[in-house]
């Protein structure tokens, strides 16, 4: 089967509706998508009910934005309960993002950049996870610059005149709210970006003893090199492989549908683990 376990919709900051994200999955060939927006699952009843059409299966998910020391780590859940503590981690993230929007407005004005609140609300669906994708968006309009990557690369990075945190779930704290949930718990991308200097192999040993779950693979920030240590890694912890795209519809170039894939083995294993929890399937 063609499993990809990782995409983003325009209910958080991909640029298909999750109606069109299914679509697109199945017309590249996929059995199996789960939606993973940031921070919500609030398009995860669209798009299973778009699927019963197509003839695919759509896995609910989320990926949580979790900190592990310094750092961001992004968390993928599958499976959870939307009844549970893990809607107040929920909550409190959107809130936090919604306070965000006006400082990094601001943050962006005293550099000289002309933009307002109303600006990133347009380029969003309303209800949509508010996040730095969309201030890209905003820019790209606005004709600051050509892309999401340039807008990235120049206002909105780490250390870039508009970056501004937001609350975090203390990624501990993650594991057992996505598990709690009867969810389980993915590693995002473990070594792209930042987080590759402190998620070392021995601090990934430590979260597998303590609840984690699954491992994120074959995703396009990590070389071939960093696939075998990390597949490796989880074999040696009993963490279930996954790989994915990681996609965001035009949002993010060399993420197509599909790019990566999950086993079968590693999906089952999954399923029995979400049913094994009480969480939905
Ligand atoms: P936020 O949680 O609002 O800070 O935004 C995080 C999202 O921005 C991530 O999930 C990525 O989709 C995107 N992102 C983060 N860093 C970059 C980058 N350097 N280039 C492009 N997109 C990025
Ligand atoms: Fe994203
Ligand atoms: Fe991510
Ligand atoms: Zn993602």
């Amino acid at each position: 089967m063609r499993i990809d376990l990782h995409t983003h919709s325009r209910v958080s900051d991909g640029t298909d509706s999750p109606a069109e994200l299914v679509a697109a999955a199945a017309l590249a060939g996929l059995d199996v998508v789960a939606l993973t927006d940031h921070d919500t699952m609030g398009g995860v009843a669209e798009a299973q009910t778009a699927s019963e059409q197509l003839g695919i299966k759509v896995l609910g998910g989320l990926e949580l934005t979790c900190q592990y020391d310094s750092v961001t780590v992004h968390l993928l859940g599958y499976g959870c309960q939307a009844d549970t503590p893990l809607q107040d981690a929920l909550d409190e993230l959107r809130d936090d993002r919604l306070r965000r929007m006006p400082k990094m407005v601001a943050a962006l004005n005293a550099a000289g950049v002309e933009i307002g609140v109303s600006d990133v609300e347009a380029v969003a669906r309303p209800g949509a996870t508010l996040g730095r994708p969309h201030v890209a968006d905003a820019l790209v309009a606005l004709g600051v610059v050509a892309d999401r990557q340039e807008a990235f690369d120049k206002w909105l990075d780490i250390g870039r005149p508009g970056y501004v945190g937001h609350y975090k779930v203390p990624l501990a704290e993650g594991v057992a709210t996505i598990t709690g949930a009867g969810g389980v718990a993915v590693l995002a991308h473990a070594w792209g970006r930042e987080s590759r200097s402190v998620l070392t192999s021995d601090v990934i040993r430590g979260l597998a003893v303590s609840g984690l779950d699954g491992l994120e693979v074959d995703h396009q920030l990590h070389d071939a090199d960093t696939r075998v240590t990390l597949r490796a890694l989880a074999n040696e912890c009993g963490l279930i492989p996954t790989g994915s795209s990681d996609y965001h519809g035009t949002g993010k170039v060399n993420h197509d549908l599909g790019c990566n894939l999950t086993s079968d083995a590693s999906f089952e294993a999954i399923k029995a683990l979400i049913i094994q929890r009480g969480g939905r399937i």
